[in-house]
């Protein structure tokens, strides 16, 4: 496997990565985002909206309205881009094109990729929000060069992507890869993902430490307040964030234990709390994990931060183009 990010067409002396473009959308529960972004990575124009104001109905028209935008602001016209590439939250169907997004209760079953294909008059590829992320962090961020490398962003909730052997790992509708879903409990917190008991997403997603930080006294805190008071001595505030290491830990020990990566990449807003939560959670995970594997993988920060949606939008929608679902070409 070879694992690069030279595109087909450079590589048969074709135009070079970086004047190759596409636009690319992340539909998240809170702010949705397009973008044109080129064949190194390059973000060159960056617009965002509140998601309950561009989906306030079944229609697409106000998300391709945004696109539109994206594509003004970086002074590239209707032919100027290659493909069309979506990050949503799920549940979807990446095969039928479809979505069903939990936090935009307005879309239902909505064919997102035909309909950006009528719209663009290019080809469009639809994938999960934190598999995007993923492939992102693999070909641009900080994944690059690695064969096998699991991501979770810690955030609202928790989302997860996995490449395996250089490989995207999909599922069968484009909806695996669900790491914040991994059980680390299973008496324990009900998880607002999917309704189970001790997932992973239940004691590390931003809610949920904010949630468990409430019912220890500390108030309306964030992740980065909590491990601060914990560093400063405060009881309630340490017990929260070493039962919130000690969740990440288990959950990674699985992961790692499962997939033996080379990398494990953590983004979202959590990782704010920097190395107070890496430190500790690469200790665990190098100490409990299982022969050589703890050991071999890296625990690192993610790289492209809030616009590593779009980014990982543009990944899905080159691959898209290159005709296969393989993250490295
Ligand atoms: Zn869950």
């Amino acid at each position: 496997v070879s694992v690069g990010a030279v595109p087909a067409a450079e590589r048969d002396g074709g135009p070079s990565a970086a004047d190759r473009l596409v636009l690319a959308f992340d539909v998240g529960g809170t702010k949705i985002a397009a973008g044109v972004v080129d064949g190194s990575g390059r973000v060159h124009s960056f617009v965002v909206a509140r998601s309950a104001d561009v989906a306030r109905d079944g229609a697409l028209d106000r998300l391709f309205d945004l696109g539109g935008r994206a594509l003004a602001e970086a002074g590239v016209d209707a032919s100027g881009f290659e493909a069309v590439g979506i990050a949503c939250g799920g549940p979807l169907d990446a095969v039928r094109g479809t979505v069903s997004p939990v936090h935009l209760p307005t879309w239902r079953d909505v064919p997102i990729v035909a309909l950006a294909e009528e719209r663009y008059g290019r080809p469009a590829a639809l994938e999960n929000d934190a598999t995007a992320a993923a492939a992102g962090e693999h070909r641009y961020g900080a994944g690059v060069g690695t064969h096998t490398m699991i991501y979770l962003t810690l955030s609202t909730g928790v989302g997860g992507g996995v490449v395996v052997d250089g490989r995207l790992h999909r599922g069968t509708t484009g909806n695996g890869g669900e790491l914040g879903h991994v059980t680390v409990d299973w008496h324990g917190r009900v998880c607002r993902g999917c309704g189970r008991r001790g997932c992973l997403e239940a004691y590390v997603s931003g809610t949920s430490i904010a949630e468990r930080a409430r019912e220890a006294g500390l108030g309306d805190v964030t992740a980065a307040d909590v491990a601060d008071a914990a560093m400063s001595g405060n009881g309630a505030a340490a017990a929260v964030w070493a039962e919130t290491i000690e969740a990440l830990a288990c959950g990674l020990i699985s992961l790692v234990n499962a997939f033996e990566p080379e990398r494990v990449v953590l983004g979202g807003g959590v990782m704010r709390s920097g190395d107070r939560l890496l430190g500790p959670v690469r200790e665990r995970v190098r100490a409990d994990a299982m022969g050589g594997a703890g050991v071999a993988a890296e625990i690192v920060a993610a790289a492209l931060g809030d616009r590593v949606g779009v980014v990982g939008a543009a990944t899905i929608a080159f691959d898209r183009v290159e005709g296969g679902v393989a993250v490295d070409g």
